[in-house]
């Protein structure tokens, strides 16, 4: 296939020893090169202070720049975004028609909104399609997804909807048969792990070994919501 600037990425993502989910590892990279932009080379950029002044930003995104020990930083794209609030949230005196006004919507609007996490979505969605596009041409590639241990269901769930939408029924059949054998036998090792974790508490089992259950729970965590900070 034409190299494009998301087959390099992908690739490594599939080639990595990590055995979680290889969509997870793509998105945090993003996600920490996207922080350290904004934060930083390009925090006092028109253009980009205009978006993060319009999009705002999600709690969890709030939460990881506040550990991120750049205050100034922080403090400089907060003044910014402050000062455009003002005309959102104006609620209408009693002469108006409607005196609450936008102001709810707006706030609604700004609480589903989130510059890095567009940012991060907008590349995320086109390495998902080129890691279907590569399935699809190149056999090489085909053996590293059969590889892969598990996709977390967030990214299973995008997975199996670009895939849908991108190529033919017949290679769709195919793929979600792929994708239905490493999922099924995850799930299945899962339960299996959180269920012998559980019986760890059970006196009658403390002689027993723990086998691969110690960390079940922080496994099952992050098969359902995926990425974990
Ligand atoms: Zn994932
Ligand atoms: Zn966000």
């Amino acid at each position: 296939m034409k190299e494009t600037i998301y087959t390099i990425p992908v690739n490594e993502a599939f080639d990595s020893a990590d055995d979680g989910c290889p969509f997870c590892a793509l998105y945090k990279k993003l996600e920490a090169n996207e922080l350290d932009l904004i934060l930083g080379a390009s925090m006092m950029e028109p253009d980009i202070r205009i978006e993060t002044n319009k999009k705002g930003f999600c709690g969890t995104h709030l939460d990881v720049m506040f550990t991120m020990k750049n205050r100034l930083g922080l403090g400089l794209m907060f003044e910014s975004h402050l000062g455009t609030l003002a005309d959102r949230l104006k609620t209408g005196g009693l002469l108006a028609k409607d005196a609450s006004g936008k102001c709810p919507d707006n706030i609604a609007a700004l609480e589903k909104s989130c510059y890095v996490c567009d940012r991060i979505e907008f590349s995320l969605s086109k390495m998902i399609n080129t890691a279907i596009i590569l399935w699809l041409r190149e056999p090489e590639f085909r053996k590293k997804l059969a590889a892969r241990k598990m996709f977390c269901l967030p990214h299973y769930r995008t997975l199996l909807q670009s895939a849908k939408t991108t190529i033919s029924k017949k290679d769709f059949a195919e793929f979600v048969k792929e994708l239905d054998r490493i999922q099924s036998a995850y799930l299945a090792e899962l339960t299996e792990d959180v269920s012998w974790f559980c019986k760890k508490f059970d006196y009658r089992y403390d002689k027993e070994p723990w086998k691969n259950s110690k960390d079940a729970v922080e496994r099952t965590m992050k098969y359902l919501k995926g990425v974990m900070r």
